[in-house]
């Protein structure tokens, strides 16, 4: 059976989210970029709609939505901000809690699980190093047990969210090397609260996503009780990426509807602007890539949501295996990233030098997109997962 059908229960969180980013989020993207943070009152309105308690649990005050339901709210958010930095701390939260949710200790859960659905404290993910990214097994950051603690030492880079954590109050979910002779099966997830005393910010510089922020954070001899550990000791490597993967897929659904917004930009431009007697619309050529652009942006939500729906068939009801929904989702968010790249970019390119101007919804897009062929896992890494599904394993390079 195939059913394209929403609930009841989500097209009415989609109206419901659909109206708070149209009156609260957009008329304010301007004084995001001026501030170069997301305005406190967008922060309040996601509060009290519930939106940083997403996947958390209801009897910790969460919604305990599925996948696909988180999908619904993002899409909606993404509509409103072309910087896409909302949709990056929505998707970042959410996504990263869902695993503390799923994986925390009981002691943690009700510790921080409220304050996390409250969006009193937010959630990131630590895991990237200035020198390994794709690579993480070469990781060198250490949790070395020294009688009940793990002592946390290394440096984490590329981080999203730092100011925000360090601002609002919050944690990242960190990956560490428990047991460095093992490899990748010595590997634990930790939540690993803000601690001005324990990590250094470094603040980095980025080309987009003007109201987030993001840097490298340096643990000094940070104790850890066990409580802090996520999931089992040494069991790190395999929980981590069924968080990337809850990323991953988000960020196809995301960069889709902010393409849309900007061929929906787009096509009200060709009607209006005129060329050689007449609207640039009328011109074939721009027609036929217009036609494309809606098109593939069509096939990238409809990739997104399966990846979703994979996503909570395997988590709910173990219907998939994980490799099967890893190649499904590293599909959509190979596909969705890089065909909404071009697809703003040919929006910008309808716009005629206005599409150049700084701050345009174009401009804004297309440097915030460009993020997430990097971001939650390369491109190129998509691609390899891809292969080592379709070829097994054996051809994967040793
Ligand atoms: C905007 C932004 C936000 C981010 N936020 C976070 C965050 O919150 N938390 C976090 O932990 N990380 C974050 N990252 C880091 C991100 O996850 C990494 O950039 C990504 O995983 C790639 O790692 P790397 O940059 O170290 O590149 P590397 O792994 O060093 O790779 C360099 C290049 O080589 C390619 N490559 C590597 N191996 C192969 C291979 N086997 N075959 C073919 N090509 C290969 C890569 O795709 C890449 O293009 C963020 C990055 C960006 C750009």
């Amino acid at each position: 059976m195939v059913d394209f059908n929403f609930t009841e229960e989500q097209e009415l969180l989609r109206s419901t989210v659909r109206q708070f980013a149209e009156k609260e989020i957009a008329p304010k993207i301007s004084e995001m970029l001026q501030k170069k943070r997301i305005p406190d009152s967008i922060i309040n309105g996601m509060r009290k709609l519930n939106l940083f308690g997403m996947t958390v649990p209801e009897e910790f005050g969460g919604m305990g939505a599925d996948a696909v339901t988180t999908g619904i709210a993002v899409e909606e958010i993404s509509r409103a901000d072309p910087t896409v930095s909302l949709p990056v701390m929505f998707l970042v939260h959410n996504a990263w809690s869902y695993l503390i949710s799923k994986y925390a200790k009981p002691e943690l859960k009700a510790e921080i699980l409220p304050k996390i659905a409250r969006g009193e404290i937010l959630t990131g993910i630590a895991s990237t190093e200035p020198n390994f990214g794709s690579d993480i097994g070469s990781m060198t950051t250490t949790a070395i047990r020294h009688g009940d603690k793990f002592i946390l030492n290394g440096e984490k880079s590329f981080i999203s969210l730092v100011r925000d954590i360090k601002e609002n109050g919050g944690g990242y979910v960190t990956v560490a090397k428990t047991d460095p002779k093992k490899g990748t099966a010595g590997v634990t997830l930790f939540y690993v609260p803000y601690d001005p005393d324990k990590i250094e910010i470094t603040p980095l510089e980025e080309m987009g996503r003007e109201g987030s922020s993001w840097g490298a954070l340096r643990f000094k001899d940070y104790p850890l009780s066990e409580k802090y550990i996520i999931g089992e000791l040494n069991g790190g490597f395999k929980l981590i990426h069924e968080g990337f993967e809850f990323a991953r897929a988000l960020i196809a659904v995301i960069s889709a509807a902010t393409a849309m917004t900007c061929i929906n930009n787009g096509v009200e431009y060709m009607k209006s602007r005129k060329a050689f007697g007449q609207p640039i619309g009328k011109n074939q050529g721009l027609q036929f890539q217009l036609a494309e652009d809606v098109a593939k942006m069509e096939a990238a939500t409809t990739l997104g949501y399966k990846a979703l729906w994979m996503y909570d068939e395997e988590q709910k009801n173990g219907k998939f295996s994980r490799f099967e929904v890893s190649k499904e989702i590293a599909i959509a968010k190979l596909l969705s990233t890089t065909w909404a790249f071009d697809a703003i970019n040919d929006a910008l390119q309808w716009h005629g030098a206005y599409g150049y101007t700084k701050n345009n919804p174009q401009e804004l897009a297309l440097r915030g997109v460009r993020s997430f062929q990097l971001a939650e896992g390369s491109r190129e890494i998509m691609k390899l997962i891809i292969a080592r599904e379709t070829l097994g394993r054996d051809f994967m390079k040793s």
